[in-house]
Formats: C-alpha cells, structure tokens, sequence
C-alpha cells in the first residue's frame, strides 16, 4: 500500500500549500481521501483522473472538499467528450445535509453515505469507519490492504476512540492541528502531543502528523509528538509513504 501527501495544511493554505487529501494506492487501485484546495493539481501530478476508483470524504468542512466543486467540471466534460465512461464514487457523511446536497451532482458523481457501520470493499481494500469528535460529522479511515493497515484520523479532537481504532495500525495519520500553548478546551483539532499518545497507546508502528496550521513551525509539532511517541514524522507534501 502507498500513501502520497496531496495537502497536508488546514483549514487553509500555506504560500504554494494545499488542504487536506491523500491518494491511497495498492493492488491497482487509486482511492483519493479528502479533496481540499489545491489537490486535483497535486493528485496529477502522480496519476490521471481516470484512473481514480474512488473519494472517501472524511467531513464536509471546506478545507476537506472545496476541490469537488472544480472535479466535477473535469467529469461532466470529459465525460460528455467521451473520456471518461462513469461516475466517480464518492463517500461522504450526510451531514451537514446542505453541504452533501452540494455533492449530489448525478452527472459526476456517484454519491454514497458513510456512517459507523459502512465497510467498503473496493479491489484488494478493506476500507472501515469510526465516528470522530469534531463540529461537522467526520469519520476516522481504516484502509486494510495486503496484510498492512492504515488509519487516518480526519479531524478530530480528543476521544478515546481513535485509539482503539487505530489498534496495531502499520501506519497512523492524525490531525496535529493545534500546539499544546494553542489548546484551549472544546477546540476541533488534537494536539500534536495528543497524537504521540494516541499512536504510543494504539501501539502503531509509525506516526505521520498533518493538517498543519500555516504559521506553525512543524519540528515544534515533532518534537511535541516525539515525547511520547519517537517514530514521527512529518507528512511532506508530494511524498509518498510505502505502507
Ligand atoms: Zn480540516
Ligand atoms: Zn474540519
């Protein structure tokens, strides 16, 4: 299985930056996560459109999707030009209803729901959910492929249920949204430190931090991280992680 970064900032942009998205790949298969700004560029930089199996949107948040609404000129076009013979699968939770209404575009996308039960099967995946503490419905990922296992948190806040998620994952991917001097109680996002512990308590064999605060310094991030959790890094965008 291979992970390559696409955007790796939230809840906006670093100069030449990108929001959340992740392109998953094993056994054939291209699954793009997330689909914030700047990520169709990014995504063709390593595969064509076509060859997108399917999106697994995490939340609705703008930062989580905004590239959508561009996507799906390039398939309704190319699709009336004869280039591409389908629809996209998309997997989105269903709330906020108005923003999944916005998603519900028939002539490019193929729109499914997602909720604590859905198990997708797609090609060698084995792909799960579990629902996550955020402001908008999100849910955590859970790739299984080729006996490896890959968990990405979305965003989320503390709850103790990525832990159990995240059990003996290959791979953890957590939101290192904030820095602990930034925590304030009820914010969105977890703390780098709070990711070490999860990964440290889930007993993953390797951390990788995203969704990063333009302004932050991201060795602050590591070295937070590191003091529980030593094999951290830092998801580079365009990098690709072999799982
Ligand atoms: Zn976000
Ligand atoms: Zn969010």
């Amino acid at each position: 299985m291979k992970l390559t970064i696409l955007g790796n900032n939230g809840p906006f942009p670093a100069a030449g930056g990108a929001c959340s998205g992740y392109l998953v790949q094993c056994g054939g298969k291209c699954i793009l996560i997330d689909c914030g700004n700047g990520v169709l560029a990014n995504l063709q930089k390593f595969i064509r459109l076509e060859e997108l199996d399917a999106i697994i949107l995490t939340h609705l948040h703008s930062d989580h999707i905004s590239d959508m609404f561009v996507l799906k000129y390039a398939v309704q076009i190319k699709r009336k030009r004869g280039q591409f013979d389908r629809t996209l699968e998309v997997y989105a939770p269903p709330e906020p209803s108005e923003e999944y209404g916005r998603l519900d575009v028939r002539d490019a996308f193929n729109l499914k729901t997602i909720s604590a039960d859905t198990v997708l099967k797609i090609g060698d995946f084995s792909i799960t959910f579990a629902q996550m503490k955020h402001p908008s419905l999100d849910f955590a990922v859970r790739m299984e492929c080729d006996g490896k296992k890959f968990v990405f948190s979305g965003d989320t806040s503390w709850t103790d249920e990525i832990i159990s998620f995240s059990k003996g994952a290959d791979l953890l991917m957590l939101d290192a949204g904030l820095l602990e001097k930034d925590f304030a109680e009820g914010a969105p996002h977890l703390t780098a430190a709070q990711c070490g512990i999860a990964a440290s308590g889930a007993g993953a064999k390797k951390l990788l931090l995203t969704h990063f605060w333009p302004d932050y310094d991201v060795n602050e991030l590591l070295e937070e991280a590191r003091h529980s959790y030593a094999n951290t890094e830092a998801a580079r965008l365009l990098q690709s992680y072999e799982i």
